[in-house]
């Protein structure tokens, strides 16, 4: 290798050498130190004598004295306050050797800065790492969100198409029923035949209505129990009526297995329950086409509280298993049986209320075996009856000519409901605003009032109130058409005795008029 130019040795004197502080000791074969030179102060060796053993001052030479070839150790700690490079060089004809001292703090220091660079970019990774996780849990959460609301969408296209065509085909039956009604082109029997048609067409209607905003409520999570007592049994048996000769229309045996001698009186929505055991009856008769629909209920007693199993098998086409799940999502249907009609609402809807009343709804089917649906729902007993039955066993008899205000604007409702209270032998006097109603009950003192809730110029809450507030006694059912439990409750404080929900069934509209206009 050539000798590097003077120029070069010079500045490397002068800078580097310089730098590095060099020191030497100069120690002989026995490893005692003979002499040293350079910069041996900066290096702060304590108790350093010539004589004296090296590896007493500088512990990492211990055992060199015989080393043949230059060793070097980095970065020794020599003393509390100094780094250094360590070179041992042998000296020649094995005289001993030479401890070469080299600064190394700065080089000690700039590994410690570049570590702790190296531990913070570490970090930094670490911490990237994280975030870089997050972002794709993120992004798996808003694919499968993303999914999710594309699903949701094409089920709601969908339902919207069979909504179409749900609401279209009783409107059809309705209106072009209605048509031959108002042109007279029926003979009795047929007139029996388009009323019947017109009436279930609306009350198809009804229950889609009544479905869809279910499922509204429980998206907006606004669904709400209302608790009564009620006679399981008893809705048992009403269920059974309801469904008996629609089964046997379609040549279905419908079979009821349970201990009907119970009477099983529970505080529960009963409303939602029969809405429940309606869902469940309404599918297993509207998908069998032979064979039977079996129910088969039990209530379980332990002391004040019960279990309610309500079990409804059919023969009919079964579920495959993987719609088993499916099918208590909203505005699913089995494909191969959409020519039957139907929203795909109401086994979701069942499931909910269910749940919310602290239930549950079960699924056991097989393809071409018929399907086994069991509600199962905790129930409270109640111990006593309650009053409604009282009043269903009081008779009409002694009823006749009371008056009945009937406050309405809706001038189809009142022609409907003037027309049934007619013919139960009241007499009706209408006013078709809130203000109105006051006036005319105040005047006329009515049995009852008939108030409808949403009229012009005073509403009927307003009209109520007024009514309390000047010592109206009598009765007052408030006509709404709002489900909701906060309306009826407002109706409640604004004074009303009770309510009826449009559309209002004729029969029950009479029960409930009787039923107060007895009480009093
Ligand atoms: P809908 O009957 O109005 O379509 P449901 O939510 O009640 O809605 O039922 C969802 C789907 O489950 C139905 O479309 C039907 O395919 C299937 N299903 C429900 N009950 C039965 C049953 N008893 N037998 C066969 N399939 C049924």
């Amino acid at each position: 290798m050539d000798v590097l130019p003077d120029t070069i040795l010079e500045y490397l004197q002068n800078n580097v050498s310089d730098s590095l502080s060099p020191a030497c000791l100069r120690v002989d074969a026995d490893g005692c130190i003979e002499t040293w030179s350079g910069a041996i102060d900066n290096y702060a060796l304590a108790a350093l004598s010539k004589g004296i053993d090296v590896a007493s001052v500088i512990p990492a030479v211990v055992g060199l004295e015989q080393v043949e070839l230059p060793v070097v150790f980095s970065l020794v700690n020599l003393s509390a306050s100094s780094i250094v490079n360590l070179h041992v060089l042998p000296r020649r004809e094995h005289e001993g050797f030479y401890v070469l001292l080299l600064d190394a703090q700065e080089e000690h220091d700039s590994m410690q800065r570049y570590q702790q660079k190296a531990n913070e970019v570490q970090l930094l990774n670490t911490r990237l790492n994280k975030v870089l996780k997050q972002l794709r849990a993120t992004q798996t959460e808003l694919e499968q969100k993303k999914a999710e609301a594309e699903e949701a969408s094409r089920l709601k296209s969908r339902f919207i198409a069979s909504m179409s065509h749900e609401f279209r085909t009783p409107l059809t039956s309705i209106l072009g029923y209605t048509e031959m009604l108002q042109k007279g082109m029926l003979d009795a029997r047929q007139n029996f035949s388009a009323t019947h048609a017109i009436s279930s067409g609306a009350q198809h209607l009804m229950s889609l209505i009544d479905n869809v905003l279910d499922q509204a409520r429980f998206e907006a999570g606004e669904m709400e129990l209302n608790l009564e007592t009620i006679d399981l049994v008893a809705v048992v048996a009403d269920i059974q009526a309801m469904f008996q000769p629609l089964a046997r229309q379609k040549g279905l045996d419908f079979i009821v297995e349970g201990n009907e001698e119970l009477v099983c009186w529970v505080k529960t929505d009963g409303m939602r329950l029969r809405q429940l055991m309606i869902n469940l009856c309404n599918n297993a008769v509207k998908y069998t086409d032979e064979g039977e629909v079996r129910l088969v209920y039990h209530c379980e007693c332990y002391g004040d509280t019960g279990q309610f199993d309500f079990v409804v098998k059919d023969t009919g086409p079964g579920i495959a298993k993987e719609e088993q799940a499916a099918i208590f999502n909203a505005f699913h249907r089995v494909k191969s049986q959409s020519d039957k009609a139907g929203a795909g609402l109401g086994l979701a809807i069942s499931r909910q209320i269910l749940e919310l009343m602290g239930g549950g709804l079960s699924l056991d089917s097989e393809l071409g075996r018929g399907s086994e649906f069991t509600l199962t729902l905790p129930v409270e007993l109640a111990v006593e009856s309650p009053s409604s039955v009282t009043h269903a066993a009081k008779t009409a008899a002694d009823l006749s000519h009371k008056t009945i205000l009937l406050a309405e604007d809706n001038e189809d409702v009142v022609e409907v409901v003037e027309l049934f209270l007619q013919s139960a032998d009241y007499d009706v006097i209408v006013a078709e605003t809130g203000q109105k109603a006051f006036e005319l009950a105040m005047q006329h003192e009515p049995a009852l009032v008939l108030m409808d809730m949403n009229m012009p110029i005073k509403d009927g809450y307003t009209a109520t109130q007024e009514l309390r507030a000047e010592g109206f006694k009598q009765p007052i059912l408030a006509l709404t058409a709002s489900s909701s439990p906060q309306d009826r409750q407002r109706a409640i404080e604004a004074g009303c005795n009770s309510y009826l929900l449009k559309p209002i069934a004729m029969n029950e509209l009479l029960a409930k008029v009787m039923e107060y206009v007895k009480s009093e």
